[in-house]
């Protein structure tokens, strides 16, 4: 559940519209979390955790917001990959294995998910179990119910599943940290998922996501093994097309390894394609970037997330945990992603340069695209609000 998309001018639009009909927002809120202690009771939560979980729900803009907003535009993939899988999250992941190695060979060995994609899915997904969620899920949800209006059945679902997990012993109520859609613990699992696959791995009797990195890693390889992960196929690997390739393409258009030799494809070192199992074809960029064959483990990570994007960070970062190298084939693009540190950079050249952008925190927010579009038009360049290589270096920064 990590948000892959930037907010843009619309979600700006849209906090007036939430702020002009607050008075309202407020009374309603009242009313409708009333409604939910009604169904919490129903449900047969004890009324001592509803009580407290329910207590003083005040009006949640960024949560309302975040529930409304419609992405503006999607994230480019390299900048998507380079945010994700840079060499900061390579070095800690190397070092976290290092730290975890028991439990991860020992999740490896009894549910059957290759450590390297778990590592790397928990890194994508916390940053290793270090960022926490941003808000208490109770109230964010009850916000999203109550004044979002969109799928309230589902989050209220969601809501009374987050409230199960503290009446069953699993965690405290002051452990339901996370997304505003409710997402949370070290591998952001919704609540109902949580109920459903998160498995006690380190025999305390509690299943906590949260504060185990224990559980959270083996419930993490339980989900993708669930999901149909098979051990012994990779997730896939970067490949090379002939040239003028016009054939087919798709992950769920799966072939014979052999049926795309015969199409010329090979590995992205020239080696012939062996293997006796399907893959398909993924051009995240289209023909021109970077090429694909992925498996059906693919689809099982695609299934966490519901991206190609996000199946693609894990894949690949755990190919670098593993120590393999960056990707061969270059992103179609004259302006490549940033890292994370690069970002944060970014944003104090900015400042330096007397651009509001807010705190800087790495994060590209509203404040920030602003300053990068108003940056980009002083440097004679298209305003894009992207942070970008070529922005960045044109304020100094060093690739
Ligand atoms: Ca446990």
């Amino acid at each position: 559940m990590t948000r892959t998309r930037i907010a843009g001018r619309m979600a700006a639009a849209l906090i007036a519209v939430t702020m002009a009909t607050f008075p309202a927002a407020a009374a309603s809120l009242k009313s409708c979390v009333e409604g939910l202690r009604r169904d919490a009771e129903r449900a047969g939560i004890p009324d001592s955790i509803t009580g407290r979980a329910l207590a003083n729900v005040a009006y949640d803009e960024k949560a309302v917001r975040f529930s409304r907003t419609q992405p503006e535009y999607k994230t480019e993939i390299w900048d998507y990959m380079a945010f994700l899988v840079d060499l900061e999250r390579i070095q800690d992941g190397r070092a976290q294995m290092k730290r975890h190695r028991t439990t991860l060979a020992q999740v490896q060995k009894r549910i059957g998910v290759d450590q390297y994609i778990v590592a790397a899915l928990w890194g994508v997904e916390t940053d290793y179990g270090r960022k926490k969620g941003d808000f208490f899920i109770p109230h964010a949800l009850a916000n999203v119910i109550c004044l979002s209006g969109r799928r309230a059945d589902y989050f209220k679902g969601e809501l009374i599943a987050a409230l199960k997990i503290v009446a069953d012993g699993d965690i405290r109520l002051k452990d339901l940290n996370g997304s505003w859609a409710g997402a949370f613990g070290q591998t952001q699992f919704m609540p109902s998922t949580y109920r459903r696959l998160a498995v006690d791995f380190d025999g305390d009797g509690h299943k906590d996501l949260v504060n185990s990195s224990a559980d959270a890693l083996a419930s993490a390889a339980n989900y993708l093994k669930k999901a149909g992960w098979n051990n012994r196929l990779p997730w896939g690997f970067e490949v090379r097309l002939p040239k003028g390739y016009d054939g087919p393409s798709g992950r769920r258009k799966r072939a014979t390894l052999e049926s795309w030799a015969r199409r010329g494809i090979t590995h992205i070192n020239g080696a012939r394609l062996k293997g006796d199992y399907s893959a398909g074809l993924l051009l995240p960029a289209g023909r021109n970037g970077p090429a694909f064959l992925v498996t059906s483990n693919f689809d099982a990570l695609y299934s966490y997330n519901v991206a190609e994007s996000y199946a693609l960070a894990i894949g690949h970062l755990s190919d670098r945990l593993r120590g393999h190298g960056p990707l061969e084939a270059r992103w179609p693009t004259d302006d490549p992603g940033l890292s994370r540190a690069q970002r944060l950079d970014l944003q104090r050249r900015l400042m330096v340069n007397g651009y509001n952008i807010g705190q800087p925190d790495g994060l590209i927010g509203p404040l920030t695209q602003d300053a990068i579009r108003k940056a980009e038009i002083r440097h004679g360049m298209e305003p894009t609000g992207r942070p970008g290589t070529k922005i960045y270096r044109a304020l100094g920064g060093t690739k």
